[in-house]
């Protein structure tokens, strides 16, 4: 069983990374963000409630999203493990997680924060599945439509600044002190995000060629 999280702040990677590792390890792609955003497009109870958080930058409350990632990860296709992007993203997070699967690696993709305000405002999701580009760095076949599923390509509702700076801010308050929480259990991987694409990812897979 593995239970893979991926770890770092906005525009680090962990997207693309994510599809990567995902499919090279035949284990789900879990992206707490994709999951709150789709159920906002399709007007669900729980996009409702997530909305206005997540349209501010700020973390939509654990009750919620505790109960959402225990359910996504109870079902079949993650009998083998998982890689989950998104969560945990406070202490509180990371315990409730302890109590209902088994983490083990955390892959720590860091960037500084210039890299990623740089980053995220050339950020190009897929709107059917969240396939995530860069219009220099990774940009998709044709421009504006996603290579994967053919959808439209648009920028996300919360990759302004003002709601950026916020979402950094809230990283480097609640999801960073995490890493000592996985660092005293030595579940951490330190990966140089600010690498090519191709770089990152032969770091990680070397990873899971040694362990
Ligand atoms: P992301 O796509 O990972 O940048 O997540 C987008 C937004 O979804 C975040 O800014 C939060 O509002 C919400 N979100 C995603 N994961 C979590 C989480 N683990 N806890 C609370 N809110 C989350």
């Amino acid at each position: 069983m593995r239970g893979i999280l991926l770890f770092g702040p906005q525009g680090s990677g962990k997207g693309t990374q994510g599809e990567k590792l995902s499919a090279w390890l035949q284990l789900p792609l879990v992206v707490t963000g994709n999951i709150f955003r789709s159920n906002i497009k399709s007007g669900t109870a729980l996009g409702q409630l997530a909305q206005g958080y997540i349209q501010r930058g700020e973390l939509v409350p654990d009750e919620v999203t505790n109960q959402m990632i225990q359910q996504r990860l109870a079902e079949p296709d993650c009998v083998n493990g998982f890689v989950l992007d998104g969560f945990p993203r406070s202490v509180a997070q990371a315990e409730a997680l302890h109590n209902f699967t088994t983490v083990t690696h955390l892959l720590h993709i860091s960037i500084s924060d210039a890299e990623a305000v740089r980053r995220i405002a050339e950020r190009r999701t897929c709107v059917a599945n969240g396939h995530v580009y860069h219009v220099l760095y990774n940009p998709p076949k044709q421009a504006g439509v996603c290579d994967s599923d053919g959808s439209p390509l648009q920028q996300r509702e919360d990759d302004t600044e003002t709601a950026l700076r916020r979402r950094l801010d809230i990283y480097h308050r609640a999801t960073e002190p995490l890493l000592n929480y996985y660092r005293q259990r030595q579940l951490v991987f330190d990966i140089n995000g600010e690498q090519l694409i191709a770089k990152v990812w032969t770091d990680i897979q070397a990873i899971f060629q040694t362990v």
